[in-house]
């Protein structure tokens, strides 16, 4: 019997951080050699947003390149990492045993929110990979209740990575430098952030359920709420307290924090 792996949150920032040299870069290419390497990867992405959970379930998931008017090098990508259909039906079957209806699609590929961080964590792309999709309409503590149905999947060689943004003020985001210093606004959300998710008490928990209220400039950093909630899709997987694995800012509105919960 192996140990479970860590659930993880990771901020994937703009396209372009495949190929920008920036810390939060070279961060997740550390991060998939230092890890235990799983046996798959079931990722939920902030860009695939479904009214009710869906399930990639095809044995070879395609690219999608969901992002207009960056350098053609990005829409040459591909990430061509297997799919894994019986990984698939077995997290609808735990979603399912949760009351979580959940549906299968053959058809859908890898989009950026899953292949950016995992072409620089496992750019040998030979990891089967299978994505669960978001439901904005349907609030923080369904995605904490997914999170904590999937949680027998880390005893069960499966990494659960989630991919999203400590904080996303993306209109405010072009109108800073790559490296632009951090603004306060976003500063004082993701160190909010990181306090609560390390206490790892109740108390911070249902905080972080509340975050447009009780964070700080919450729907300043989050004007939509697609790049959080993976967030709890990762703490309701893990156990207790997370760990703050990676601090940094990108176009100064952007926290690139990644968290994991052992
Ligand atoms: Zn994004």
């Amino acid at each position: 019997m192996t140990s479970p792996l860590p659930s993880l949150f990771v901020s994937h920032g703009a396209p372009t951080l495949v190929t920008d040299p920036v810390p939060t870069r070279d961060f997740l290419r550390a991060l998939g050699q230092t890890m235990p390497r799983p046996e798959a990867i079931l990722c939920v992405s902030a860009h695939w947003d479904t009214e009710a959970p869906r399930l990639g379930s095809g044995k070879r998931p395609h690219t999608i390149h969901d992002f207009y008017g960056f350098p053609d090098e990005l829409y040459d990508m591909t990430y061509p990492a297997p799919g894994a259909p019986a990984l698939a039906e077995r997290a609808a079957k735990l979603l399912g045993g949760a009351q979580i209806p959940v549906s299968l699609d053959g058809g859908r590929g890898l989009d950026h929110g899953a292949w950016v961080p995992l072409r620089l964590m496992h750019p040998q792309a030979d990891i089967p990979v299978v994505q669960l999709s978001i439901q904005s309409h349907l609030g923080p503590e369904h995605h904490l209740a997914m999170g904590r149905a999937l949680a027998p999947l880390r005893g069960e060689g499966v990494l659960i990575l989630a991919s999203g943004n400590a904080t996303h003020n993306l209109r405010e985001a072009f109108s800073h430098e790559l490296l632009a210093s951090p603004v306060p606004y976003a500063r004082d959300f993701a160190d909010w952030l990181s306090a609560r998710i390390e206490s790892g008490k109740a108390e911070d928990t249902n905080a972080l359920l509340d975050y447009l209220a009780k964070g700080p400039h919450g729907p300043k950093n989050h004007p939509t709420p697609d790049h959080y909630l993976p967030l709890l899709v990762a703490l309701g997987a893990g156990a207790g307290a997370g760990t703050r694995l990676h601090d940094g800012y990108t176009f100064g509105v952007l926290s690139m924090a990644a968290y994991a919960w052992s």
